[in-house]
């Protein structure tokens, strides 16, 4: 069973909380001169690393906040958490 620590909770189950996508994306400043291979592009591409990946995730059925996560897609464990506007721990490798 994968648990997920919430920075403000600890320690949750999975079940408790929702995926959010890819952390840290940039917002495009340039949307209005993008074509629309690059407008989709920026909409649908994400990383898929088999490894660490940053990701945001929601405390659903907890406190109701978001954070971030760098989870192992490999090994599907979480290394680390962190709160929005905290900087990107480093992991160890
Ligand atoms: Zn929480």
């Amino acid at each position: 069973m994968l648990t997920i620590p919430c920075p403000w909770c600890g320690d949750r189950d999975v079940h408790e909380f929702r995926y959010g996508g890819e952390a840290h994306l940039k917002r495009e400043s340039r949307a209005d001169t993008l074509s629309d291979a690059e407008w989709a592009d920026f909409l649908f591409l994400r990383t898929n690393p088999k490894g660490d990946h940053a990701e945001r995730w929601y405390h659903a059925h907890g406190c109701r906040r978001w954070f971030n996560a760098i989870r192992n897609t490999h090994t599907d464990t979480v290394l680390a958490v962190y709160k929005p506007g905290e900087k990107k721990p480093e992991v160890r490798k």
